[in-house]
Order: C-alpha cells, then structure tokens, then sequence
C-alpha cells in the first residue's frame, strides 16, 4: 500500500540522476526528451515481452502514425473532455510575402503564428483511438469480436513539466479488445492480473487502483465522479519520484461509446463494448531504473532473464 512505502527522492533528483547518466537527454523543452541506448534498450525490451504475451492470445497487430485526422477526434468528443492536452498541427498558408514575413518574426523569436493555419491533422492523444473506425470498416465484428494490438506509438499530451515521468510525447503500448459485453469485460479482467504479475515480475512494486481521467473543467469533475462510481478506469501504480504513486499502465472500459461514434456492431448486430490496456514505456522503463539502479549490469538476475533472456 502506499502508505507504507518509503518516499524516493523527488523528481527534480530522479531527473538529474537519470540525465547525469546519460539515460535521458533533454532537448530544451520540459517533458521532451531523448533517450540513451540503455534506457531505449529496456523500453523495447519491455515492449517486446508485452507483444509475446498478447501474440499467445491470438491479437492481431495494427500499427499507426502518431497523427490522426481532427475530424476523427471531434467525433470522439475528445475537445470536450480533453481541451487543455491536445495537440493541433497548423501550417503555413500564404505567398511569399506571408513567407517573408513570417521568417522575419521567427529569426527574432517572435509570435509567427498569423499565417499559420489549422490542418486536418491533431497529434495523436491515445493509441487505441485509430483502432476503432478501421475495426467498424470492416462490418460487424466475428462472433465473439476481436484482440488488436496496436504496438508501442508515440503518443502527445500537452501538459509541461518537470517530472520526468510525465512527458509531452511518450511510447503508450496498447491493446484493444471490441466484442460483447462479457468478453470485453472477462478480458479487462484477466490483463489486470496480468499486468500486475508482468510488472512485479520485473521487479517493481505494483500496486492496482481505480482511477479517474483528468476531464477538464466542471463538467468534468462530474464526469471523472461517474467514471470512478462505475469502475471504468484502473490503474497499476508504482512509485517512482515523490511521495505520489505514478500510473504505469491503465485500462479504460468505454462500454459502448466508440462504438456508437464509429458504429461498432457484435455477429448480433448489437452494439460493441470495447475496453483499452494501455502501458506507459517510458514511465515503466524509468520505474525500472529507479528501482533497480542505473546500471542495467547490475540488475536483479530475475530482471535481467525477463527482459534479455538467459543468453
Ligand atoms: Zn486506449
């Protein structure tokens, strides 16, 4: 329990430590980072252990760009929930005279954005939201509906800041499963568990929780009350930096929601449930080195089995 835990140094010390090391590599802009071969070494290799469990069962692996089309995401309502973490990709609109002036402003740092126009392009938020739409193209799901993996994409949330364990851009590992309502839920239930046995068998000390999203405004405390009151969102925490547990990987049940967006039906006809588990790699991978230390020599032989093998 949290509680009990002892307090790691705080974020601005996990943060020296890891870029000190070489393992992150800062770019100049708050939660924006390169990685060093050690750190990207583990992250793949986590994402690796993720993909050989999800191919046992059957998934089939569907792969993204990071870019999604602004039409999908305001049908999803996203600009409702989410406003303050988006993503808008602009670009420039204009002659050579907008051009020049444009490069004018930029070369003194100034505010360029006025020949800037919004795309049909948004940064993609969640890895799973491409899943949906290219599922419901296909017609009716088969009986008993479907496993997606979608692999380890980048991600972007605009949210600032100096925890190293909160990113602007990040890997989320996602796994999607649309089907009837019992099998969605009989999954959901089963990568709980195994989630949890996957990271403490890596060491780390997982704890699971029911969580809420971070909706903006209001209406979104409201929203964040019945998410919580309906159990559709759980969290594996670990410590990390602080005295605050970090999500690491969460499972969002959406029951019918994306498949009344994108019209999701069952073998039935009946309307889909789909349910996500999505992992934070760079999260875990830094949960990782924080537990085990810096040098990944050095790491419990357990660890080091799992994630290189015994080779
Ligand atoms: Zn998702």
């Amino acid at each position: 329990m949290a509680e009990l835990r002892a307090t790691m140094p705080d974020q601005a010390e996990v943060l020296r430590r890891m870029v000190d090391a070489g393992l992150l590599i800062p770019t100049g802009a708050p939660g924006v980072f390169g990685r060093g071969s050690d750190f990207e070494d583990v992250r793949v290799r986590f994402e690796a252990l993720v993909e050989s469990i999800g191919k046992n069962d059957g998934a089939e692996a569907l792969r993204f760009p990071p870019i999604i089309p602004r039409q999908q995401l305001e049908d999803i309502g996203y600009l409702k929930s989410f406003p303050h973490l988006l993503g808008t990709i602009f670009a420039f609109e204009g002659g050579e005279e907008e051009a020049a002036e444009q490069e004018d402003l930029a070369s003194r740092h100034q505010d360029w954005s006025a020949h800037q126009r919004m795309t049909d392009l948004v940064l993609i938020p969640a890895a799973c939201y491409p899943v949906y739409p290219a599922i419901a193209a296909r017609g009716n799901l088969p009986a008993g509906g479907i496993f997606v993996d979608a692999g380890g994409t980048y991600v972007f949330r605009r949210e600032p800041s100096d925890d190293p364990a909160r990113l602007q851009m990040f890997h989320q590992r996602e796994m999607i499963r649309l089907g009837e309502p019992e099998s969605v839920e009989a999954w959901r239930d089963m990568w709980r568990d195994r989630a949890l046995d996957l990271l403490r068998g890596l060491g780390l000390d997982a704890d699971f929780d029911l969580a809420s999203d971070p909706f903006f405004g209001r209406s979104g405390r409201m929203l964040a009350a019945n998410q919580r009151e309906q159990a559709l969102k759980f969290e594996v925490q670990v410590m990390i930096a602080g005295s605050e547990p970090t999500a690491v990987a969460s499972f969002n049940y959406h029951q019918d929601h994306f498949a009344s967006v994108f019209g999701l039906r069952t073998s039935d006809g009946e309307m889909a449930h789909t349910a996500c588990l999505g992992f934070g790699e760079e999260r875990i991978t830094l949960a990782l080195f924080v537990t085990h230390g810096l040098d990944v020599a050095q790491w419990p032989e357990h660890v080091r089995e799992r994630l290189w093998g015994t080779s």
